[in-house]
């Protein structure tokens, strides 16, 4: 059975899988431990898959028995898996109070790269996004966003390596600050995945106080959802630019590609027929994006049932690229993957909400599930 990790997970016990590196030293210096145990336990957790504290047999026989008594390991479950014939997987996982998140692996030549979930469901109502439409539920533990990725990785088995993470799943992750930066803290240590700082990539709406504050604390990729070249379209697209408008957007992205290895933003416009998507917001993205080191994601819009909007075609996502090309700025067209499965960022956990339990199992795949 694809489960919970410990069979007898008990909510009054700590799970071990909420700490990042420096949590754990502080737990284990709580309970009159060596600091050093932390990275043993992160190995034996994230490098050796082994859950088990009778086996992790570095660790004193005292220290096993207390962790036995107090602690788990309690991964979230994947409920349902579509396989698309491209290869890329979507996972609908759940986590504790029957709620559910979507993660989703897309396998390419030399990577492969999982979109990460931070909240369940999202609170800003960009009215081009299926997860807007659920509504907010509640934020992400560590535990449930690194857990995304130590399920999926331990689904895809030793011979598909996840190289890259995406913040880009259910949510808004600068809104789950703190649990957002412990899990990607814990997904770039060496006695866990490993994760390049590069290949991980925090994506956002634009959240200016926590943009600049994450400036301070991690060190990872920034990707920004910018979707419109001036407030009046931004305002409507992505409600949340009433807020934190433009300037104050291209300030902050200033300032954060400043920093460490960075060098760059990625903006992420998704393309809108009739919307944004003409040459003249291309002109003014350029205009826009002129002192700020950028590339740009034109991501196709990925249409779900009475979203209100179309993707624009083929010849004008390309007319647009090329204004953007022309002017120096590096720009690559989203390839759709998984179009056979249900793709649009939300749907599937849609699906998960709107029937019955009874009817998902049509959905479900060999040996994934099992009641
Ligand atoms: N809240 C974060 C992460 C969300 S999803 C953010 O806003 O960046 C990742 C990307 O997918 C965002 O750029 C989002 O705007 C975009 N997106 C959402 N719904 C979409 C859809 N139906 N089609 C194409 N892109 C979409």
């Amino acid at each position: 059975m694809m489960s919970s990790v410990t069979e007898s997970a008990r909510p009054e016990l700590i799970n071990l899988l909420d700490f990042d590196r420096e949590g754990l030293k502080a737990f284990f210096v709580r309970i009159n431990e060596k600091p050093f145990r932390a990275t043993q336990l992160l190995k034996w957790i994230y490098q050796e898959n082994v859950t088990n504290f009778d086996q992790m047999t570095n660790l004193s026989k005292t220290l096993r028995s207390y962790l036995k008594e107090h602690c788990s390991i309690t991964a979230p479950e994947i409920l349902i898996e579509q396989i698309a014939s491209d290869g890329t997987r979507k996972w609908a996982i759940e986590m504790s109070c029957g709620n559910h998140v979507e993660s989703v692996f897309i396998p390419e030549d030399k990577r492969g790269t999982l979109c990460v979930s931070s909240q369940i469901g999202c609170a800003l109502a960009c009215t081009f996004c299926s997860t807007a439409r659920q509504g907010f539920n509640r934020n992400l533990s560590v535990s449930e966003i690194i857990g995304q990725l130590y399920v999926a990785q331990k689904r895809l088995g030793q011979k598909t390596r996840i190289t890259n993470v995406v913040m880009m799943g259910m949510g808004e992750p600068l809104l789950n600050f703190n649990n957002v930066v412990a899990a990607m803290n814990l997904m770039m240590d060496d006695f866990t995945f490993g994760l390049s700082k590069r290949r991980v990539t925090i994506s956002t709406s634009g959240i200016v106080p926590a943009m600049n504050r994450l400036n301070d604390v991690c060190d990872v990729s920034m990707a920004v959802s910018l979707h419109a070249a001036n407030d009046g379209l931004r305002d409507k697209l992505v409600p949340i630019n009433q807020k934190y408008p433009l300037k104050e957007l291209m300030d902050a992205c200033r300032e954060y590609a400043k920093q460490g290895p960075r060098k760059h933003i990625t903006f992420e416009y998704v393309m809108l027929e009739g919307v944004n998507d003409s040459v003249q917001d291309a002109r003014q993205l350029v205009k826009l994006l002129k002192d700020v080191p950028s590339k740009i994601n034109l991501i196709p819009f990925n249409p779900f049932p009475n979203s209100n909007y179309f993707c624009s075609p083929h010849e004008v996502i390309s007319r647009f690229k090329d204004v953007l090309y022309k002017a120096g700025i590096v720009t690559t067209i989203r390839k759709t993957r998984g179009e056979d499965i249900d793709a649009a960022c939300g749907q599937l956990v849609g699906k998960v909400k709107d029937k019955s339990r009874r009817n998902l199992k049509l959905q479900k795949m060999g040996d994934t599930y099992a009641t």
